[in-house]
Order: C-alpha cells, then structure tokens, then sequence
C-alpha cells in the first residue's frame, strides 16, 4: 500500500463540510472590509524566501522543502504566503492608485517541522494583506477583522497578544544591545540560540529551553526601547481595540518566528489546542516590499491556521450550510426509470437530490438515506408510480406525507424556500 507523505494529511468528510464553512464565512468577512481574494503558485525560487523570512530563521534554516527542478534552479514549496503575495504585489505592477491594497489567500503551506497533533508538514492557512498603509487605523481593522471571523465562526476562549517589534530607528540599538548581552551570559544559552544568537538575537525569546528562558527573563524587551513614533502608534492601536471592546494581553517577549516585521506583531492564541495554541498569527512588515525590490510601501497581514481553526468548529454549525438532501428510494426498474429523471429535475433547479443504483432493498436504501443524513426520503415502487403519489418521509421530524409527483418540486420549494434558484 502507497501511503500518504508524513505530515501530509488527507481532508475527509464530514471535515471538509468544516472547511468549506469556515472558508465561506472567512470570504464573506473579508468581502465586507474590502478584501480581494487572489490564488497564488505554491512553488516559488528559493531566493524569494531567504530574502524574506529571513536567512537565520527556522523556517528557512530547516523547515523549507526546496529541490532543484530540472533546469538546476532551487525551487521552495512555499513555507507561507506573505512572500509570494508581495513577489505578486511587485510583479503585476499592483502598486497603481493610491489606495490601500487589500487581498485575502487560501492554500497550503508546506514546513518540514516534527509532525504532531496541531502540526503538519502540509498545513493550510488563510491569509491576509494590506499594502501601503501606514495608518494605525489599518493595524487595527486587520485586527478587528481577524476576530469577526472568530466571533462569527462562535469561536471562543480565545486570546489576543499584541506586541510592538519596533522599527529601523529603534530596534537596531536594541538588537546590539541584546547580542552583547547574550554574548555575556552565552554559556547559559542552549546550543541552538548560542549558534544564531549574534545573527538574529530576538529568535532567542521563542526558544522554549529552561536556561535561555531564565536568561531571558533579566533582559530589556523591545518593549522598554521603541522610539516615539512606535509608541505613538502603538498606543493609538490598542485605544482603537480598547473603543472595539477587543480583549487583548500586551506581551512584549511576543516576537513571531520571521525577520520581517516591524512594529505591530500579534497573535490568536488557545489553550483548547494543546501545545500547538496559535491559531492565527501576524504583523506588520514595513520594510518588505522595497526589501524585495518594490516601492517603498508599508504593509500589515496575518495568517489563520486552517487545521486549528477547524478543529474549534461545530460540526453542527458546519452542517448548517449543507443543503438538505432528499433522497429517493426505489423499488423496481420502472420506478427507478422515474426516480432517475425527478432526481435529474429537482438538481437542475437547485435541490440536492439523489438515489441508489445498486438495486438494494428498501431497508439498505433508508439506512444509505441515514448514512447520508438526508432530510427526506421519498419512497418510490410500481404503485405510486401508478398513483402518481408517493410517501415523503421527513427523516427530522419521523413524519410521513403522501405528496404528487408532479409538484414534488413544489413542495421541496415549500419546505426549503431558501434553496430556491441556488
Ligand atoms: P506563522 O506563519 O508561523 O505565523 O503561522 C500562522 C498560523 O499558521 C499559526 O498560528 C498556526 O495556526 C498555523 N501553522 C503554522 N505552522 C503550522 C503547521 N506546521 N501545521 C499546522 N498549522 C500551522
């Protein structure tokens, strides 16, 4: 038997019903904050990402699936979209007009980190984007976007942790200032933070080792050093989620995991996920467009991990977007000659419908009808076709009526009227 790649994970039903909720409610978010979906390749030049995410991260030092194609070029699976949308950004000449450009993405990601509960090597992440604003303002509406989607999807016992990175007039000195530091107390350091800790000190602050915890707590955070300007909008962000009635905890050793944020950075976090309690995650970045070679655009985005958040759904709640199935169930082949076109009939005028083949009994056809969670179950043999009337059982409510045939999409029409015309 061919299995499945480690950490790669097939997206069954009833889940999928989860994921297609979450997309709908996610798209219907967006749309009404004025967000505007674009697909993106999933195979992008390496270079794309070392540039980016940053060359002493651990996305990039050890999560990448990256080959050479056959030409001898590196190619990555993308390990996320921030990159690719801002390659596109560039690309497409998307800079025209002064507005802010807003997109929203949905696709698989791809790390090469220790699969486990919460965590894959495919993930799927929902993406957000807003190019060339420098407003706080636009800080928090991405903000209060990212928790409508939850409050919408009645997520709860959820947590918002909100941080400033500073920018390129105040982080530099607090990043020298902290690599002297480490380099002070470096045997305290565990191997990993004591190899990448003069590169990129910040890194240090997501190491979960006991010692560099411990070191960690008697530094200065970026916190304590922002300049004016970070200040500014940082306070003028959280009165924005203070007016909005949004709960956030301020934590200044939150860093995120790429280098290029700046200022803003927060994350949606849960204890009802285990140790993988991120669920969505995101900031500013600045300097990323010109870094990429683009205009000098400010911009803020977040991602939204798929599996996490669709493990926090109801599946009733999914359920509810399902159309309701009527399903047919025959007896004998000039019933099901019938049964096949009314099936036919009610699907082109936007019904769910559908029957079996397979020439089962009528107990086999009503436990498929259960399997299958439909709503009624219209019982179809050689009398009612010569009545032209037969039984609609209404699986819901246990009730059973005898309907005509002819304005079957009629009483469908009468029981569902939402799903009229769909
Ligand atoms: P990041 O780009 O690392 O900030 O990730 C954003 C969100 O994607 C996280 O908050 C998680 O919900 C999700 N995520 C990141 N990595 C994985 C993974 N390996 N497996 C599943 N979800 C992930």
């Amino acid at each position: 038997m061919i299995k499945a790649v480690r950490g790669m994970k097939d997206l069954l039903p009833p889940e999928t019903a989860r994921w297609h909720y979450l997309e709908t409610v996610a798209r219907a978010v967006f749309v009404s904050y004025g967000f505007q979906e674009i697909r993106l390749p999933l195979l992008e030049r390496t270079e794309l990402f070392s540039r980016s995410i940053g060359a002493s991260t651990d996305i990039v030092e050890k999560e990448m699936y990256t080959f050479l194609d056959r030409r001898g070029e590196s190619m990555t699976l993308r390990p996320e979209a921030t990159a690719s949308v801002v390659r596109a950004f560039i690309e497409n000449r998307l800079d025209q007009g002064a507005e802010v450009k807003k997109y929203f993405t949905m696709g698989p990601m791809f790390r090469y980190e220790r699969p486990q509960k919460g965590r894959y090597r495919q993930f799927h992440q929902i993406n957000c984007e807003a190019i060339g604003g420098e407003a706080p303002e636009l800080d928090a509406e991405l903000i209060l976007l990212l928790m409508e989607i939850f409050r919408r999807l009645k997520v709860t016992g959820l947590e918002l942790v909100v941080n400033s990175l500073g920018c390129p007039q105040c982080r530099p000195a607090y990043l020298m200032e902290l690599t002297a530091l480490f380099a002070r107390g470096l045997r305290d350091l565990c191997p990993d933070c004591q190899r990448r800790s003069a590169a990129n000190p910040l890194r240090v602050f997501d190491c979960k080792s006991k010692t560099c915890q411990e070191l960690l707590a008697q530094v200065p955070t970026i916190s304590d050093k922002l300049c004016d300007n970070c200040q500014r909008h940082e306070a003028r962000v959280l009165e924005l989620l203070d007016r909005f009635q949004v709960p956030y905890r301020r934590n200044p050793r939150l860093v995120r995991g790429l280098d290029y944020y700046t200022r803003t950075a927060f994350e949606v976090v849960t204890t009802q996920l285990g140790a993988q309690d991120a669920v969505a995650g995101g900031g500013r970045y600045n300097g990323l467009i010109k870094d990429l070679g683009g205009p000098d655009l400010p911009a803020i985005g977040f991602a939204i991990g798929q599996e996490r958040l669709a493990t926090l759904l109801s599946q009733q709640d999914a359920d509810l977007l399902q159309q309701p199935l009527l399903f047919v169930a025959v007896l004998g082949e000039a019933a099901r000659d019938r049964a096949f076109e009314l099936v036919q009939a009610l699907r082109h005028q936007g019904y769910v419908a559908d029957l079996d083949f397979t020439n089962r009994s009528l107990k086999a056809q009503m436990t498929m009808a259960n399997r299958r969670g439909a709503a009624w179950v219209l019982i179809l043999g050689d009398q009612e076709l010569a009545d032209g009337r037969a039984p609609l059982k209404d699986m819901r409510r246990g009730e059973q009526h005898l309907v005509s045939l002819d304005t079957l999409p009629q009483i469908l029409a009468d029981l569902q009227p939402e799903l009229k015309g769909v």
